[in-house]
């Protein structure tokens, strides 16, 4: 097996090399390495304990069904519910990623016709699965980069569901809160669902103004993959009874087959229970931080990269307008190739993400995220200097 192995070299940080040897003597000091990729990410402070309190407590071999599952499931939903400020009517349900949650609501949220707002690889991805599901999807494309300007933007009457990405994690270009509200109240009437997987529940989404709302734990959350949030409102549930009494709305992750299990605090199938369990560990210890301090911390760090970056000779902000960039997402252009800049930052055991797709060469992506602290920004911006 392939593994990843990081020596420590006095005074030189660390050395990144792969090897064919298989002890695991090295992993423990990979963990400490600062991995700024834009998820999976670093994990958040305390979950290698809570990985270790999980398998002494038989976390791993519990049965999904359970009093003591539905005691975990329960209890992390209580805390999601709290941290992110979520209406005691609207559900919230276990999926397996943020890809799977966009085809979810698709099948349950469009009879026919969704509308989407496009820019970047992740809105691309809900737009072309709402035509693999055999919809007849509207799109208004914007320029890869440039603000999402929702304020003169008509939508069809036609359409059943308008689908946004909040924080587009391939270009690093957020919708603002403020303009996603006035969006809102100019089309009161339409389904709205929110992709809001890279920036959850680092800024304030206003849940009561929404439909269904996503996100996945690899990303803010500090937690490794293989689980997704997905909130859905009262009038979103009705809507897919409505689909589901004349066409197929999917099958055991249909919302009305989730709701049922739901209700019980069970999930349809064999969860990850595991996941279930660490989400509730971080959202607690979330908590105890504070969610205003967490976001208060995100925005700090947001703004030292953006000014590092807007001072710096030779690598900028990919979005130019102050507004419309990410505040957990930052993607620096990189015209002299970013390559070089990520192998050689790797050898100082920093690890941070490549450019998307077609901006893999030109770009790095620097995620921060509540697990990545002041200091580690400030060591990651002295290591550009
Ligand atoms: C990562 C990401 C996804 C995909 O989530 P998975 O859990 O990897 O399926 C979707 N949308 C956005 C904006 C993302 O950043």
């Amino acid at each position: 097996m392939l593994i990843l192995e990081i020596f420590r070299k006095p005074r030189q940080g660390y050395r990144v090399v792969s090897s064919r040897k298989k002890h695991g003597a090295f992993i423990s000091q990979m963990i400490t390495l600062p991995f700024f990729t834009p998820g999976p990410s670093q994990l958040y402070p305390g979950v290698a304990g809570w990985m270790q309190e999980a398998i002494s407590h038989g976390i791993c071999s519990l049965s999904h069904r359970s009093a003591a599952f539905e005691e975990i499931m329960k209890g992390t939903i209580a805390s999601l519910r709290e941290l992110m400020g979520i209406p005691p009517a609207y559900l919230v349900f276990f999926l397996s990623s943020g890809t799977e949650a966009m085809e979810r609501v698709i099948q349950n949220g469009v009879k026919d016709v969704s509308f989407h707002v496009t820019q970047g690889a992740f809105s691309e991805r809900f737009f072309a699965m709402a035509r693999e599901l055999g919809k007849h999807p509207l799109r208004k494309e914007f320029a890869q980069g440039m603000p999402v300007d929702l304020s003169a933007m008509e939508v069809q009457s036609s359409a059943e569901l308008i689908c946004l990405t909040q924080n587009e994690t391939s270009t690093g270009v957020q919708i603002p809160v403020d303009a996603l509200l006035q969006f809102r109240k100019k089309n009161p009437d339409i389904l709205l669902a929110i992709d809001a997987v890279s920036s959850a529940p680092c800024i304030p989404l206003p849940i009561e103004a929404m439909d269904c709302i996503f996100f996945s734990v690899q990303k803010c959350f500090g937690l490794p993959a293989g689980l997704c949030v997905l909130i859905v409102s009262p009038r979103a549930m009705k809507k897919a009874e409505a689909i589901g009494k004349e066409q197929s709305i999917g099958s055991y992750h249909a919302f009305p087959s989730l709701a049922t299990y739901a209700a019980k605090n069970q999930t349809p199938e064999t969860p990850n229970v595991l996941a279930i369990f660490l989400l509730g560990k971080v959202c607690r210890a979330m908590l105890t931080t504070g969610i205003g301090a967490i976001r208060q911390e995100t925005e700090k760090k947001a703004e030292l990269l953006y000014s590092f970056f807007d001072a710096h000779p030779s690598m900028t902000p990919f979005v130019e307008e102050p507004s419309a960039r990410s505040r957990t997402v930052i993607v620096i252009r990189v015209p002299d190739g970013s390559a070089s800049v990520i192998s050689s930052l790797k050898t100082q055991g920093l690890i941070v993400g490549a450019g998307y797709k077609e901006h893999k060469d030109t770009c790095l992506r620097i995620a921060n995220f509540p697990a990545h602290t002041v200091i580690q920004m400030e060591r990651l911006l002295a290591s550009l200097k």
